[in-house]
């Protein structure tokens, strides 16, 4: 609720706070058991520093972060790392996140281990069950991060993401750089893996092509804000917000029936050091009027789980 990430810029000899990024700019939304929540926008959005917040890698500057009821948004050391099980980070490129000097069987034992999850024979049969849900064969344990193609390092990362038995993931970019054909295996693999663990995901994209394919509701962030939260069906097929509209009518989708016409943005995003007064977007915006340039615009409910941040709908 109401979620505040904001990150000091120094400047001059003393290096005196002189401002601030305001990378998350009070967001609010509910992640359901279950659920596949995807989260779009330009990079510099705040999308991914809104991850690391929900982890729990970043303290909220403002705002409360609730899980199962349980509030986490300033929990600390024995406290936070008793929580972390529940909720892991799959990141764009595993090779940076997996040491390349540990074998693929010590990356994914490690948790285990960390965490005392069972005597070395039963973390050693963990491992393999685990290599084989990701689809990896037994030998991969024996081998290092650099023998294996990015989709399988992807599947490597996942596998160690999996061992604690996490509720949540938030998975950043994490098809982003592996080629069309492999990301759609990946796609598949986190959607079954979903279904056999209860699994919930943010799921983190520019890409909304990708973020279709795996979200039931799907949130458009610019500027450090949500600008439209809604279900999928709804959001690509009547986008309401001019900035969903712009980024919908810019992706290529082969199966539209309807040609939808393209509506360039002028501009670029301006700086999250010094968002535009009243609506962030109306610096951009092809239907901007008076009102938008003073009076920021608050995330209400249009239509039955639809929501819009625009003046055009109050
Ligand atoms: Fe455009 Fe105004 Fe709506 Fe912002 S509030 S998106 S500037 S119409
Ligand atoms: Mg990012």
């Amino acid at each position: 609720r109401n979620i505040k990430k904001y990150f000091p810029i120094t400047g001059g000899v003393l290096r005196r706070t002189i401002g601030h990024v305001k990378a998350v700019d009070d967001v609010s939304f509910t992640l359901n058991e279950g659920e596949t929540l995807g989260l779009v926008g330009e990079s510099g959005c705040g999308k991914s520093t809104l991850g690391r917040v929900i982890m729990r890698i970043y303290e909220p500057t403002e705002g409360t972060l609730t899980i199962n009821g349980q509030e986490i948004s300033h929990l600390k050391g024995e406290a936070l790392r008793k929580l972390r099980h529940q909720f892991q980070m799959v990141f764009q490129d595993p090779y940076s996140s997996l040491n390349p000097r540990m074998s693929v069987g010590s990356l994914i034992a490690e948790p285990l281990l960390v965490n005392r999850r069972g005597s070395r024979a039963q973390i050693q049969e963990q491992v393999e069950s685990l290599l084989a849900i990701v689809g990896l064969s037994p030998e991969a344990r024996v081998r290092y991060p650099h023998e294996f193609s990015g989709g399988q390092r992807q599947r490597i990362a996942i596998a160690r993401a999996l061992a604690l038995r996490p509720k949540l993931i938030v998975a950043d970019e994490a098809v982003s750089a592996l080629d069309v054909s492999i990301q759609a295996q990946i796609l598949n693999l986190l959607a079954d893996l979903r279904k056999e663990f209860g699994l919930s995901y943010v799921f983190i994209s520019h890409n909304l092509a990708v973020v279709k394919h795996v979200s039931d509701r799907v949130a458009v962030m610019y500027l450090g804000r949500l600008v439209e939260l809604a279900p999928k069906s709804k959001l690509y097929t009547q986008p309401l917000h001019p900035y969903t509209q712009a980024l919908l009518s810019a992706a290529p989708e082969p199966k539209r029936h309807v040609a939808r016409e393209r509506i360039v943005l002028m501009g670029d995003v301006p700086s999250p050091a010094k968002p535009p007064s009243g609506c962030a977007f109306h610096t951009r915006c092809p239907q901007v009027m008076d009102v938008c340039r003073s009076l920021r615009p608050e995330l209400k409910e249009h239509t039955p789980g639809q929501y819009v941040a625009c003046h055009i709908y109050s």
